[in-house]
């Protein structure tokens, strides 16, 4: 099969479909790659890395969509993009088609094959290629956290782990999931002393099994977290309920309760946000202050490190990437239920119910 990944064309987009360990996979596996020229720069990864690897580069993004059989892309395809798509094309990639009628719209009239990395499912019912972002979203959090809560970005003036004799910055982590762990294992390891609030208390029984002393655990109620706000020199929130906006867990009326100078990160603001006062900002203009409350927003964190998130998505979506282009994805889907799970779209037909239900579209 001939896999083609074009450069990314979204803004701020650095990541790329295919590196160039998994490009020598896919030809080890007597597979043709072609990639965009200049696809992997934004990663750290030249051609002349894809070239070792076997791929071949090719000039413009047209060539690669005329010529694959299969695109491997990371964001969902913007509309010159779509363009480009053909009947019997398969499409691997974030789709996030719920929210975006236009795209599913364009999708459905090119006649492609869709898989949707959103979508693809594991045995434990998790979703393997949205956690590795969430892995890298949850590591980020106290790191930009820890560079707000700097006096000259608007912060305290507190250091995350304290020093001999001055204690460290307490950190509150609202969910524990997927990011919320990550950012309390980083924060914790910072020097940081942090508490992990959940509404699940079988998620709160693993935390504390596995992570023991690290950081305290809380069961994530109104009136728990009014206790802890004045305390908290930052607060990164991390809910998450599927299918829904995130739940508010800190009114405005409630800043005037925290430190001048504390720190709000809102990862789960691709969801809305679960703080009334943030809005969503950019890598370009990260941080905003209210009510003497510092807040981060940046819906894509792992836009910032897109090397390490490159690497990260690149693990989770090659197996995949392999078993499609081995098998061709009517076998491939047939054989595992995860990756029939991430078919959104297929011949003009949408194959995804949720996305069906929210767009009013027939499945
Ligand atoms: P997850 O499902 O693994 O974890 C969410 C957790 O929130 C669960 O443990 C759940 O029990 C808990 N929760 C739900 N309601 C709660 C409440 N009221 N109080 C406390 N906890 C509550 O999800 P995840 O992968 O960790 O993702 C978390 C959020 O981060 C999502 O909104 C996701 O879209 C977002 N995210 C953002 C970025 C970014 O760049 N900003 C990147 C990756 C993920």
């Amino acid at each position: 099969m001939k896999l083609g990944c074009p450069k990314e064309i979204k803004p701020q987009e650095f990541r790329v479909g295919i590196t160039p360990n998994a490009a020598q996979e896919a030809v080890a596996h007597g597979h043709a790659v072609l990639i965009e020229t200049q696809a992997g720069v934004g990663a750290g990864f030249d051609d002349d890395a894809y070239v070792a690897a076997g791929a071949t580069i090719i000039d413009t993004a047209q060539e690669v969509f005329a010529t694959a059989d299969m695109i491997v892309k990371v964001k969902e395809p913007q509309a010159v993009e779509r363009k480009m798509l053909r009947q019997g094309q398969l499409l691997y990639t974030y789709l996030h088609l719920a929210p975006d009628p236009d795209q599913t719209r364009d999708l459905l009239d090119s006649g492609c094959t869709a898989i949707a990395y959103e979508t693809v499912t594991d045995r434990s019912g998790g979703l393997p290629l949205l956690a590795p972002m969430s892995e890298v979203a949850g590591r980020l959090a106290p790191q930009v956290g820890a560079w707000t809560l700097q006096k000259a970005n608007g912060g305290r003036g507190v250091l995350m782990g304290g020093v001999p004799g001055v204690g460290p910055a307490r950190i509150i982590v609202i969910g524990g999931g997927v990011v919320g762990t990550h950012a309390a294992r980083i924060a914790a390891g910072m020097g940081a002393d942090v508490t992990v609030l959940d509404r699940s208390l079988p998620r709160l029984r693993y935390l504390d099994d596995i992570f023991g002393n690290v950081f305290n655990t809380g069961y994530s109620t109104a009136g728990l977290m009014a206790e802890l706000l004045p305390l908290a020199d930052m607060v990164i929130g991390a809910v998450l309920i599927p299918g829904a906006a995130a739940p508010k867990l800190v009114t405005r009326a409630q800043l005037g309760s925290m430190k001048p100078g504390a720190v709000l990160v809102d990862v789960a603001i691709d969801q809305g946000g679960c703080f009334e006062t943030s809005r969503a900002t950019t890598h370009n203009d990260p941080i905003y202050e209210i009510d003497g409350v510092m807040h981060y927003c940046v819906a894509n964190m792992p836009g910032a490190v897109a090397r390490t998130s490159t690497i990260a998505l690149g693990n989770a979506t090659m197996p995949f990437m392999l078993e499609l282009a081995d098998k061709g994805w009517k076998k491939a889907c047939a054989e595992d239920p995860h990756l029939l799970a991430g078919l959104n779209v297929h011949a003009g037909q949408l194959t995804y119910a949720a996305v069906g239900e929210a767009l009013g579209i027939d499945v």
